[in-house]
């Protein structure tokens, strides 16, 4: 395959982020989007993945930290990981320049063999790590910061102060609400979500097929 403009590739496929801050509906509407037979890749189920069993980083981790951080299944100890790299500095920008370029080029392979005529990239952290590069342009699922923390502490069971420190660690809305092309607002219920998602999606049809046009 040869590489297209910044988003594309071989005018084949047009690459759209999906992000919002912790709860906003960012599965609610990347189902949806499934439902319309668009190709998703999740950005977290990709970082899971590139750890998993057998996996090159995974032998990279255990020879840096030690045996002891594989578990008696053979998976990664995240719990001990977690708390590794929350003391130290080095061991997390350790950790991140072995894993981020391991993370960007999985998902620049899922999202090269989608095979529907755009494909989504949904990440929580796409404007604030280097993954909107990956992207043509990108979507923003909206809600005010009481409804966020309303629907992910009914979710998860976390404590209100816990969604906050996660909402610190993310960029603010305004400044995702700028840097996005398209904003879904999902502060109603989950049927105007999915409307907002067919009609974008109308949309995006029409510009991944300008893209082949091209
Ligand atoms: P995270 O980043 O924390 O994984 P997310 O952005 O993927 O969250 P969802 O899991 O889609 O968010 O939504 C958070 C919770 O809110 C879920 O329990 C979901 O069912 C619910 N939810 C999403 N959208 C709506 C809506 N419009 N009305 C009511 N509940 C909703």
């Amino acid at each position: 395959m040869v590489a297209g403009p910044l988003g594309t590739l071989s005018s084949m496929a047009l690459f759209i982020g999906l992000t919002g801050g912790i709860g906003s509906g960012k599965s609610a509407a990347s189902a949806e989007f499934e439902k319309l037979g668009i190709t998703v890749v999740d950005a977290d189920v990709v970082a899971r993945e590139v750890v998993a069993p057998g996996q090159p980083a995974l032998h990279r981790i255990a020879e840096h930290f030690g045996p002891e951080f594989i578990l008696a299944d053979g998976t990664l100890d995240r719990a001990r990981l977690r708390a590794r790299i929350f003391s130290d500095s080095d061991a997390k920008s350790w950790l991140e320049q072995l894993l981020h370029p391991i993370i960007r080029d999985a998902i620049i392979e899922q999202l090269h063999i989608a095979a529907s005529p755009y494909a989504i990239l949904v990440s929580p952290l796409l404007f604030e790590t280097n993954q909107h590069e990956l992207v043509a342009r990108s979507i923003l699922v909206d809600v005010p910061e009481t409804i966020q923390i309303e629907r992910a502490s009914q979710r998860d069971e976390n404590s209100t102060e816990q969604i906050r420190k996660i909402m610190a660690t993310q960029m603010s809305r305004d400044n995702k609400r700028q840097r996005a092309d398209y904003i879904l607002d999902n502060s109603a219920d989950l049927t105007g979500l999915h409307e907002q998602v067919r009609a974008l999606h109308k949309k995006l049809l029409s510009a991944a097929q300008n893209t082949i046009d091209t």
